[in-house]
């Protein structure tokens, strides 16, 4: 698998859904545009291929600068990851790694993909980068990043007062490209949320006309910053389900889960129903040890929380649970910024 660079900008492709793209791009693809400012922004979408909104503001951000007959303020390199399991609307295929857990070596041809996209960031003098991401159940829009810097976070704030301290998985395309710039990973909500795209566009309008992303910290009084502590994993071949009625499955979770996304869950908080007693829910930290005992609590069928949390990206997507994570447990982070 070798990355494909386009110099401009390949005939169609600003017209075609995201489940079309294959047609002009015949794999991971790298597009490069022109601009003013020469230090490119690069941005990062579909490493999960059914996540459009980025594609979408992508196009949307184009087309106008094209219709106005104006140049971009700065140069933008466009990393289009899976191709190919958007034609299926899905996030990856079954024979493919994670796109987005795949930036941290190894030995996959996906992992030689990464470290091309890697070494040609560095190479750029990369301004900015931004990786675009959808969440396949409820959650406000907001910011992930990988440190806590002035440059990251003012970046981050620019798109969402919401945002999500991590450091594991450390596989995160955005947590490589942080060697070399400000980098972040976007949260743009559903998709299919005509909102969704016209945010993201009105971010990457602000991010273009940026001269630099602002170095110093200040005024981050209204910024609502929270640190993930663990995720939530069923077991791999467990049979899960999303209604408390679903006895014939190995555990069920109460069906509107993503509606606490991003809420306070007081301790004894109920997540759900275990039916098959053999099994138990993995919650790994961000050490990557298991911690289950600390934060699962079955009592009969009902599985609660032991301690309060925030949940984060809980979905109620059975297949997306299984490739990824149930959700992760997020704590409110007292963020104190030194002076500047
Ligand atoms: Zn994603």
């Amino acid at each position: 698998m070798k990355l494909i660079i386009f110099e401009s900008v390949p005939s169609g492709f600003l017209d075609l859904l995201p489940n079309e793209l294959f047609k002009v791009l015949p794999g991971p693809s790298l597009i490069r545009f022109q601009g003013e400012e020469d230090a490119p922004l690069f941005l990062a979408t579909l490493l999960h291929g059914n996540e459009p909104t980025g594609i979408q503001a992508i196009q949307k951000l184009i087309k106008k600068y094209q219709s106005e007959g104006k140049s971009l303020p700065r140069r933008l390199d466009v990393f289009v990851g899976n191709v190919e399991a958007a034609k299926s609307n899905e996030r990856r295929f079954s024979d493919q790694p994670d796109f987005n857990r795949v930036w941290n070596g190894g030995s996959l041809p996906e992992h030689n993909l990464a470290r091309e996209v890697k070494a040609f960031v560095k190479k750029s003098g990369t301004f900015a980068s931004v990786d675009i991401h959808n969440t396949s159940g409820k959650n406000p829009h907001y910011s992930c990043v990988n440190r806590l810097e002035a440059p990251f976070v003012n970046l981050a704030h620019l798109f969402s007062q919401t945002l999500v301290y991590f450091t594991r998985p450390k596989e995160v395309l955005s947590n490589a490209m942080s060697e070399f710039c400000p980098s972040i990973t976007i949260e743009s909500g559903q998709p299919g949320d005509a909102y969704g795209v016209q945010h993201v566009y009105e971010f990457l309008e602000k991010c273009l006309h940026l001269k630099q992303v602002p170095p110093n910290w200040n005024g981050k009084e209204d910024l609502y910053v929270y640190h993930t502590i663990a995720r939530i994993l069923v077991p791999p071949d467990s049979r899960i389900g999303f209604d408390e009625d679903s006895r014939d499955k190995d555990f069920c979770f109460i069906s509107d889960i993503d509606q606490q996304n991003f809420s306070e869950l007081p301790a004894n908080s109920l997540i759900g129903w275990r039916y098959n007693p053999a099994m138990k829910l993995s919650v790994i930290d961000e050490e990557d040890k298991e911690v289950e005992a600390r934060f699962i609590e079955y009592q009969d069928t009902e599985i609660r929380l032991k301690r309060a949390v925030v949940p984060s990206m809980f979905s109620t997507n059975t297949r997306i649970v299984h490739q990824d994570c149930l959700g992760y447990l997020m704590e409110r982070f007292v963020f104190d910024p030194p002076p500047s």
